[in-house]
């Protein structure tokens, strides 16, 4: 199908990818009530659902539920989740309202800032191609990363990410950490001539794309399944699919991976994705780029991650193992992380990073503000 071929094509994250997404999606709203005339696509899935083993069923509603809980569709409080959200911000409080006390911790260290992208600087959107940042938020990136070395850890494709926050000024660890580059121009805080660049997955490249292919074909009878090759891993977005339909498509997905013992699942806010079995992850990402920093074994620097998701817990703990710095988790409601402080959402997470600057260069804001 030259769909599927175009996305292959599409698969470096160009501008073209952009596109071909958008064909894509329209193209399984239209499939739609083809499929379901024709029957073709609903029959295979009950096949399919009979033979699942138990395990592997289970493993899936686990996915689906824990999916769910994650990324509540109506954001609501109940009185009776009060007492676990107030115990649960004495132990995570707002980094906005800790401000002093984390400036205090940071004396005399070197911060360097790691931030997530989606659902961290940019609000998390239906269409994942329409994750865009703020001009206000980059221009509070812009600054910060002329304050502290400022690195974007996302699990999307490196030249997704960049084409978001267009800032050439910043260190980016795309697929999940899998792909990192240095800035690409002048930062004091870059060593040498040589941009960093690392990807430790390479040999995994034609197999992810091959995957990619076959999630494609499987997945577009599902209404508003949307599958994005990020070049080192790949992700299956539930989005915009009925919930109803979740635990099927989850069930289709993970029909394709059986094939693949060298690539695994892992699940994030309304995405399945799929990667390498390597052990690297957000927190080896942010392990490297201290060290390609030159903090190897330095005790007098202070990273601080921000990130909303399962996969940032990899940089969370990483930080909480190290004792240096801390992880902030972007959160409206608790959760089990290994982060130290909370900010409910990317509007918060500006004012954090605004509330840096003006501390670490008052005139930076003056002088931008005139
Ligand atoms: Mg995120």
């Amino acid at each position: 199908m030259g769909m599927t071929k175009q996305n292959v094509a599409g698969g470096s994250g160009d501008n073209s990818g952009i596109n071909v997404m958008s064909d894509l999606y329209t193209a399984s709203l239209s499939m739609y009530p083809a499929s379901l005339q024709k029957g073709g696509g609903y029959i295979k899935v009950s096949q399919l659902l009979k033979h699942l083993e138990v395990n592997s069923a289970q493993r899936i509603s686990s996915w689906v539920d824990s999916m769910k809980a994650s990324s509540p569709t109506h954001v609501k409080s109940p009185p009776s989740l009060t007492e676990d959200n107030n115990s649960w911000m004495l132990h995570h409080p707002s980094a906005l309202d800790m401000f002093e006390q984390i400036i205090g911790a940071s004396q005399g260290k070197q911060i360097v800032m790691f931030l997530d992208y989606d659902g961290t600087l940019s609000p998390i959107v239906d269409d994942p191609d329409r994750a865009f940042m703020s001009n206000k938020m980059r221009t509070t990136v812009r600054k910060l990363a002329r304050c502290f070395p400022t690195a974007i850890v996302s699990g999307r494709c490196r030249d997704k990410v960049y084409s978001f926050v267009r800032l050439g000024e910043l260190y980016y660890a795309g697929s999940h950490g899998m792909d990192i580059k240095g800035p690409a121009k002048g930062s004091k805080y870059k060593k040498g001539d040589q941009a960093v660049l690392f990807q430790p997955a390479s040999e995994f490249l034609p197999m992810i794309d091959e995957v990619y292919k076959e999630l494609v074909e499987r997945t577009k009878s599902t209404l508003g399944a949307k599958v994005e090759n990020n070049k080192f891993c790949v992700s299956v977005h539930f989005r915009c699919v009925d919930e109803k339909e979740w635990t099927e498509l989850a069930q289709q997905v993970k029909s394709v991976i059986k094939g693949y013992p060298k690539l695994r699942l892992t699940q994030g806010r309304k995405v399945l994705e799929i990667r390498p079995t390597i052990k690297w992850d957000k927190g080896k990402a942010l392990e490297f780029l201290l060290e390609s920093l030159g903090f190897a074994n330095c005790t007098n620097v202070f990273p601080v991650y921000i990130g909303d998701d399962r996969t940032d817990e990899d940089a969370f703990k990483i930080l909480r193992d190290r004792g240096q710095g801390f992880g902030i988790l972007v959160s409206k409601i608790p959760k089990d992380t290994n982060a130290s402080y909370s900010l409910q959402e990317p509007e918060e997470v500006m004012s954090f990073l605004q509330r840096l600057v003006e501390w670490k260069r008052p005139n930076l804001c003056r002088q931008q503000k005139v």
